[in-house]
């Protein structure tokens, strides 16, 4: 159990994490944060959750992921470099260690129905997914922009039963999908769950997203020491959209004396670029214009297209604990191939960015010799059509 007032221990009563964080939503939506916040304190402090939890990880999901160490591109790079391979999860991604989790949740609380926002779709399928594994009913809110974009994913999402409704409001992108899923929350609150996807909105989502991902983190602490002769690796890298593949990869390492290092897409840099603001329902750091409108993100991976940072990690930041950088889409293509060539494993373009900077930092930022755990957060299967349009 973590202590309030530890680093990513659980947050203040308000949810706050320094500056950040908080709740921030129309007075219909508090007593339904605050029965979630009850109801999840409950659960993560019951074994029986938590064994029921790690069953369907394990049996369903495939967990625990390796952590497999790189030989031939540590050589390269003159750096240990270990991969902890959540591309190896059901669905090929971290996203469904937080949706399994959040599904087992809202049926424990009585809820038959999940909503759920997505961008580029994979959170959305993930959702589907767990709805379909739970018998339950599942409707997607996604910019009618993001349907068209995605129309592979638009169709496994119905290929798993649920609903995809197309968001014409704004920009008619994710930031549009998470306020109207926030919206059919308020209106269906007895019976509906609303499914976050990241590390983000309203306490106690961020905490829980945190928590429930929590199991990358700590599962890779342990293997990193077996591989390691019982150190902890010298640096920790992950990718950072909302942050949530970040966050329980940090939680893992946080009391260790690693260096946590987040990477963002420079197209979507809330941490570098980002001003303080109160969107979807928390304080954080967003990308906006001088009147305090948001601007859209934009980089080669879709997963990384959130204009905002989880609120914890704009607390890491400033605190300083965890560090935050930039990869551009030309180094991430660059990195992509380079794992692939060197290792096998073609990786999703949003963890690319994390190598992308390991390969710039190798020998710099990274002394040589030292050693650097990637969270691998996705395989590339869905990239690889737009990487050969792009590289050919
Ligand atoms: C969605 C996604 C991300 C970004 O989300 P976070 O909440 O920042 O982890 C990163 N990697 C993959 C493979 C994803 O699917």
């Amino acid at each position: 159990m973590t202590v309030a007032g530890e680093l990513m221990g659980s947050p203040s009563q308000r949810g706050r994490f320094g500056d950040y964080g908080g709740r921030f939503v129309p007075e219909s939506l508090v007593p339904a944060c605050e029965e979630l916040e009850e109801a999840f304190d409950r659960a993560w402090s019951d074994p029986g959750f938590r064994r029921e939890l790690d069953g369907c990880l394990r049996s369903y999901s495939g967990r625990p992921t390796p952590v497999t160490e790189c030989h031939r591109l540590s050589e390269r790079l003159g750096i240990r470099l270990l991969l902890k391979r959540e591309d190896l999860n059901h669905t090929g991604s971290h996203k469904l260690n937080n949706v399994i989790g959040q599904a087992l949740l809202a049926k424990r609380m009585g809820k038959r129905r999940l909503v759920a926002e997505t961008g580029a779709g994979q959170h959305g399928v993930a959702t589907a997914t767990a709805a379909a594994l739970f018998g339950m009913e599942c409707d997607v809110y996604m910019g009618a922009v993001d349907v068209e974009r995605q129309e592979l994913n638009t169709f496994r999402m119905k290929l798993l039963g649920a609903r995809v409704h197309p968001v014409h409001s704004g920009s008619k992108t994710l930031k549009d999908a998470i306020n109207e899923a926030l919206r059919e929350w308020v209106a269906t609150v007895e019976t509906t769950h609303y499914c976050i996807g990241s590390v983000m909105g309203p306490h106690p989502y961020p905490f829980i997203v945190r928590e429930l991902q929590r199991v990358v983190g700590d599962e890779a602490r342990r293997q990193c020491q077996e591989v390691l002769g019982g150190a902890d690796p010298d640096f920790v890298v992950a990718c950072v959209g909302g942050g949530s593949n970040a966050a329980g990869t940090f939680a893992g390492f946080v009391d260790s004396g690693a260096r946590l290092v987040g990477v963002e897409a420079a197209g979507g840099a809330a941490m570098a670029r980002g001003i303080p603001g109160v969107v979807h329902g928390m304080r954080s750091k967003f990308l906006q214009d001088e009147a305090g409108q948001i601007l859209e993100a934009h980089s080669i991976s879709a997963g990384l297209d959130y204009p905002g940072i989880g609120p914890e990690h704009a607390f890491l930041g400033e605190h300083g604990r965890a560090e935050y950088y930039e990869a551009s889409d030309e180094e991430v293509l660059a990195a992509f191939r380079l794992l692939a060539e060197t290792e096998g494993i073609i990786p999703a373009l949003e963890p690319s960015h994390g190598l992308a900077w390991v390969v710039r930092q190798a020998g710099r930022m990274i002394p040589t010799g030292s050693s650097v755990m990637l969270t691998l957060s996705g395989r590339g299967d869905k990239d690889v059509a737009l990487v050969m349009e792009l590289c050919g």
